[in-house]
């Protein structure tokens, strides 16, 4: 019994982790000349400095446990700060204290923060007397936060720290999607703010950090799965048909087919349509529909001395309103106080997302003057980088607009219909974090394995 894996990324390879561990053989087929897809750490002066996601979220077990599983555990580290700020009305404010994704629960420190203007603090503070707003199906983000709290919290709170995870703007996300506890804290309680208060009185507290990373990178996590794990590199997949006998066949880019039970596609929604449109129209109309958002990580290196700031906090985000290039900039160095390479202090700035895709027409050189510029302008920064990497992540950010959910359910019921026994894991589909990436992974894993014992 064999399964075949599609993708190298987080979830392909924890996809095929699980199923190793639970007895099966799997190969995991990669199109590129690398494992790890999104999760990428490079070097500047021999120091590892991720340059795609450096964090995942640790109260939720799923990452947790594979690094422990791994026998990474004594690696994984917290940042050392978690202080977030806003460049805001001009000036970096910080985040005001409770925040649920970005919906104040507190109208009063949201009043200190300055982060919005005492109109939009009034505005916000109405919530908690609006009647219950009768909830759509499948709003948006800024369906719900927008009538609950207005313009201001929306475009200056929760479009950043949502719309930030997934680089997506938040009238076309789908809250289900996104913010699947804020969407059920809505359709619960009158008010979100009054629900949402009492929701975290009920949960205990927890000193487990939010995020965590891994010394040394996070590539270690995919590098060390695709050590364990059947690997098979520079194997292009171009389509999956089904047999008259009722097999799988794995067509690979030049090479012989592959006949096997089951196929696990962990590509992004766009790779797996193209795969699928030969059995499954229906499947591959549905997955084609997600749109993806392109992002640039520019990390660049300054003197100590040349820093005025006191980078205290983990960084800044950039609301879209503003209409800068800059999103969002780590204060690495901050962050994680051992990445400091040839003693430097780095920022990680970070540009493009949905409807942004100024990045396509800047070369690198362009693109880390603007992004210092901007960065300047917020840190009263006079010096510039005396090092920098770019790191381009084109259509990396599948965008869960609304009605997503539905379309992933529609593609899997035309897939376990017209292709059975091929199944969808990874960010395209329910969840776009590492650690959404690995649950996806396991319950595939073992509702695959459910399958082969029945
Ligand atoms: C800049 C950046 C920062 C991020 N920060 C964070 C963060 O801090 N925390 C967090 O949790 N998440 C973060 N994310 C999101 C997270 O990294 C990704 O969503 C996740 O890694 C995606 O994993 P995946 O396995 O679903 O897909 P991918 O990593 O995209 O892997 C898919 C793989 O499939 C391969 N493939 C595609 N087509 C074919 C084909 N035809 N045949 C064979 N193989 C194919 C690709 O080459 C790729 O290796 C970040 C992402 C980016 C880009």
């Amino acid at each position: 019994m064999r399964v075949v894996v599609v993708g190298a990324g987080i979830a392909g390879l924890a996809t095929a982790w699980y199923l190793q561990q639970a007895g099966v053989d799997a190969v995991v087929l990669e199109a590129s000349n690398r494992a790890g897809g999104k999760v990428r750490t490079r070097e500047l002066d021999g120091v590892a400095l991720d340059v795609g996601p450096d964090t995942f979220l640790g109260r939720t077990p799923w990452a947790v446990d594979l690094c422990r599983e791994l026998g990474l555990d004594d690696d994984l580290v917290a940042p050392a700060t978690t202080q977030a700020w806003l460049w805001s009305r001009g000036q970096l404010r910080p985040l005001p204290d409770g925040l649920a994704l970005g919906v104040p629960l507190n109208p009063l420190a949201l009043a200190r923060s300055g982060v919005v203007s005492p109109e939009g603090v009034a505005r916000a503070a109405l919530d908690v007397v609006l009647p219950q707003i009768k909830p759509r199906a499948d709003p948006s983000v800024s369906d719900v936060i927008g009538d609950r709290l207005g313009r201001e919290v929306l475009d200056r709170l929760v479009d950043p720290l949502i719309g930030g995870i997934n680089a997506g703007r938040s009238d076309r996300l789908s809250l289900a999607a996104v913010a699947p506890d804020l969407f059920a804290a809505f359709r619960r309680h009158r008010s979100l703010i009054l629900g949402l208060r009492g929701e975290r009185r009920k949960a205990p507290p927890s000193d487990v950090p939010l995020f965590l990373g891994l010394r040394g990178g996070m590539e270690r996590l995919t590098s060390t799965l695709a050590a364990k794990v059947d690997v098979s590199l520079s194997t292009g997949v171009d389509g999956v048909e089904r047999t008259d006998a009722g097999r799988l066949v794995v067509n690979v880019h030049d090479g012989a087919p592959i006949e096997t039970d089951a196929v696990v596609l962990a590509v992004p929604a766009s790779a797996a349509a193209a795969m699928v449109r030969g059995a499954s129209a229906k499947a591959a109309a549905e997955l084609a529909q997600t749109r993806f958002a392109s992002v640039a990580v520019a990390t660049l290196a300054y003197r100590p001395d040349d820093m005025v700031h006191p980078l205290n906090g983990s960084g800044f985000l950039v609301p879209r309103v503003d209409g800068r290039l800059l999103t969002a900039c780590t204060w690495f160095s901050s962050k994680w106080p051992d990445v400091r390479p040839g003693g430097l202090t780095l920022l990680r700035c970070s540009a493009g997302r949905d409807g942004d895709e100024r990045i396509a027409d800047l070369d690198d050189g362009d693109l880390i003057a603007r992004l210092h510029a901007e960065a300047a302008d917020a840190l009263g920064l006079q010096a510039a980088p005396v090092e920098a990497i770019v790191a381009r992540w084109p259509n990396a950010f599948p965008q869960y607009d609304v009605g997503h959910l539905g379309r992933v359910d529609a593609a899997e019921r035309a897939l376990a219909r017209e292709l059975p026994g091929t199944t969808l894991v990874g960010a395209s589909y329910r969840g776009v974090g590492i650690a959404s990436c690995v649950r996806q992974a396991k319950e595939m894993a073992r509702r695959i394995t459910g399958t082969l014992r029945t």
